[in-house]
Order: C-alpha cells, then sequence, then structure tokens
C-alpha cells in the first residue's frame, strides 16, 4: 500500500515513520525539494495545484492525506473525484476559514468566545463595544502559530492591528480570561469507529506551542469529548483530527480544531500505546484503530529556532529526542523531546530539565 501526502514537513515525516512498521510506502507532495519528509519516500515537487503532479499523486498512491489544511479547494475536490481522499473536503473548507470554523462550532451548541466578521476598519470598531477589550483580531484564513493576529488592548490599538493584518478578511474575539489550555485528539476510521486520547495541557509561549503534557484522567476530558464526537459526527470525518479548548471557571469551549496530526500529540510516540500517527494510518486504511491508553507520565518540549544539542537532550532520563532535519530559523519549529517515566517524580524531574534546555536553545 502506498500513501500519498501532501506536505512534507514533520508531520509527513512522523506519519511515515509510524507507517513503515505497518508496510506502508510514502509518496509526497510538497513545493520545497529539501522539504523533511523527502527522503522518507518518493517525492514531487511543485505547486500543490498543479494538474500534472496531482495525476502523478493519484496514479502512484492508494489512498491521499494531508498534513496541514490549507489545501485549496480545488485540490480536494479534484482529488476527491480521482482517488480516496481522508479527512473529507468538508472538513478542510470550514477549518480553512475561522468565521466558518467559528459559525460551525455555534450550530453544533460548541461554546466559543464571542465573535464578529471583520472585513473593513468601519466593522472592527462596530463591533469592540459589544466584544470589550482586550480582544484578538485574527486574519480568517491561513494563520498558525499565531500569525496574522493582533492584540487589541484599546480602541487606541484598532487602526495599526488593521494595518498588522494589511486589512486581510478576519474574525475578532473577545479574549478568553483561560485557567488552561487543553486540547484533544480523536481518530475515526472509514467505517466510523472512534478512539479518543487522553488531554493534552498545552502552554504557549508568543502564540506558538511550546509544552504539551498527557493529563489523563482529566476531569474535563467527558466534556471534551462530547464536542469532539459532535466535530466528528457532523464532518463525517475520516482521520484524526485535533480539537483546541479554554478551560474557563470549570467549562471548556472551543479556540479551533486542526483536520490533521497535531503538535498537541506528539507526546503518544512514546507515551501511549498507540501513536496518533499510526492511528491516523489505520483511520484511512480502515484498520482497527490502536489503544490510546497512556503509559505512565508523558509531555513534549519543542524546540523553536534553534537545535539541541543530541548528547545534551540524551544525558536527560527518560528523554526521546526527534530531530526533524529542518535547519534553524526564528520561529520555526525544528524539533520536540518527549519526557515519558512511570516515576511521578523523575518525570517532573526530567521535564523541568528539559524545558530549561529549550529556553537556552531556542532561537540560538
Ligand atoms: P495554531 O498554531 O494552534 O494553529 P493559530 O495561529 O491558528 O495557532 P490560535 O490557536 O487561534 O492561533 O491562537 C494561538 C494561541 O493564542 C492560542 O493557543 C492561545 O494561547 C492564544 N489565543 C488565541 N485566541 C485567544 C482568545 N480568544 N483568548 C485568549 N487567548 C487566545
Ligand atoms: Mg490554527
Ligand atoms: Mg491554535
Amino acid at each position: 500500500m502506498k500513501i500519498g501526502i501532501l506536505g512534507a514537513g514533520q508531520l509527513a515525516r512522523m506519519i511515515a515513520l509510524a507507517g513503515f512498521p505497518l508496510g506502508l510506502d510514502f509518496i509526497f507532495l510538497d513545493p520545497s525539494v529539501d522539504a523533511c519528509a523527502n527522503r522518507l519516500g518518493e517525492h514531487l515537487h511543485g505547486d500543490y495545484s498543479d494538474p500534472v503532479l496531482l495525476a502523478q499523486l493519484v496514479e502512484c498512491a492508494d489512498v491521499v492525506t494531508y498534513e496541514f489544511e490549507n489545501v485549496p479547494a480545488q485540490v480536494v475536490d479534484y482529488l476527491a473525484e480521482h482517488t480516496k481522499v481522508y479527512p473529507p473536503a468538508k472538513a478542510l473548507e470550514v477549518a480553512q476559514d475561522r468565521w466558518v470554523e467559528k459559525n460551525f462550532f455555534q450550530e453544533l451548541d460548541i461554546p466559543t468566545a464571542k465573535f464578529a466578521l471583520v472585513s473593513s476598519l468601519e466593522d472592527l470598531a462596530f463591533a469592540m463595544p459589544t466584544l470589550g477589550y482586550p480582544a484578538i483580531l485574527k486574519s480568517r484564513t491561513q494563520g498558525y502559530d499565531g500569525k496574522g493576529q493582533v492584540v487589541l488592548k484599546s480602541e487606541a490599538d484598532l487602526k495599526s492591528a488593521w494595518e498588522i493584518v494589511q486589512g486581510a478578511p478576519s474574525i475578532v474575539e473577545a479574549f478568553v480570561p483561560f485557567s488552561r489550555e487543553v486540547s484533544i485528539i480523536a481518530a475515526r476510521s472509514v467505517s466510523g469507529s472512534v478512539v479518543f486520547y487522553p488531554l493534552s495541557e498545552n502552554q504557549h509561549q508568543g502564540g506558538i506551542l511550546r509544552v504539551a503534557e498527557c493529563r489523563a484522567n482529566d476531569p474535563m476530558q467527558a466534556q471534551a469529548e462530547d464536542y469532539l464526537t459532535r466535530l466528528l459526527n457532523a464532518l463525517d470525518y475520516v482521520g484524526v483530527l485535533a480539537l483546541e479548548l479554554f478551560e474557563v471557571e470549570g467549562q471548556l469551549i472551543a479556540n479551533e480544531f486542526a483536520p490533521r496530526v497535531h503538535n498537541s500529540g506528539h507526546w503518544t510516540i512514546e507515551g501511549a500505546e498507540t501513536s496518533q500517527f499510526e492511528n491516523h494510518l489505520r483511520a484511512i486504511l480502515d484498520l482497527p484503530l490502536g489503544s490510546t491508553a497512556a503509559i505512565g507520565n508523558a509531555a513534549m518540549v519543542n524546540f523553536i529556532g534553534g537545535l539541541p544539542e543530541a548528547k545534551e537532550v540524551l544525558a536527560i532520563a527518560n528523554a526521546h529526542l526527534h530531530l526533524y532535519g529542518k535547519s534553524p530559523r526564528k520561529g520555526r519549529k525544528v524539533a520536540h523531546v518527549t519526557v515519558r517515566a512511570s516515576n511521578s517524580e523523575s518525570y517532573r524531574n526530567s521535564l523541568e530539565k528539559l524545558e530549561r534546555l529549550a529556553t537556552q536553545v531556542d532561537d540560538s
């Protein structure tokens, strides 16, 4: 079996690494000749919407999937007409546009922050008295790692914020005074079986995920699963889906979802019986899904903009290094490290060491 993946970054790479023991082969399509997954399979270079490349991909692959959600709609339509492609087009359409996504949550009775559509500076000024300060202006499309977002502290920020997003179609949403951020990841197979991972508790720095920690037996697990079940059913979803949530006063409210494997689930490689990457493949191939049970304590720390020395990471007990094979650039995720240990004290100890190391190495 050969799996086609749109995108050849670290997510595609980790999907391939999970697929080799299952006897799977891979073909990647990515504009970059030195994308980090390329060496793990065949690769096609060029624009995602190049009809010749897409035809080649369809020809070579038994099933096609994505590692990112900003696949142009016409590409998904083409793929869906010619081959099996998961997750479904509808999930991408919704996740690509924050305005559509937030309305979709509301239709499913999944609570969100208050939000409004912003197509002009006048719209923004009109929305603010109802939303109140602080608030966040977010471009509707293309944003990730907090890019295309500006915090609004008062009326004086509106004009400059609108300039920062360069007048792009946007939404403005109320700032959520959350006690913590969590995410939940599920896999749903072609025949409709579903498994949920334990919640991840996530810390961000400057809009970029820094640490994700497995929270087995979290009191908010049931509510998170309930929201995610509504999404999976409404989208007739196949593959892995991640839902990002804020906890406020003992309630969860939705931030956004990602129709793909997710950075907050990287700890599942060592910290769960079956990783999110393997379960994504099992789901799209309609194989039995694997157990998502946590194995002891587990957390993941991202390295952003600077590469750690392997020997420094590996000197930390219970640390598992994942270098992506990317050259460091400011703000770019280049590696992550998982800490997993059954003993809570050695787990805490190693995680603290790792967090210190990551702070030293970042953007070095
Ligand atoms: P990702 O890399 O997860 O795709 P993104 O660029 O799509 O990120 P968001 O997830 O919307 O952006 O926001 C990034 C982070 O900014 C959130 O994880 C959260 O820490 C903070 N944030 C976003 N929206 C709000 C909000 N309404 N209230 C408070 N904090 C927020
Ligand atoms: Mg996002
Ligand atoms: Mg996010």
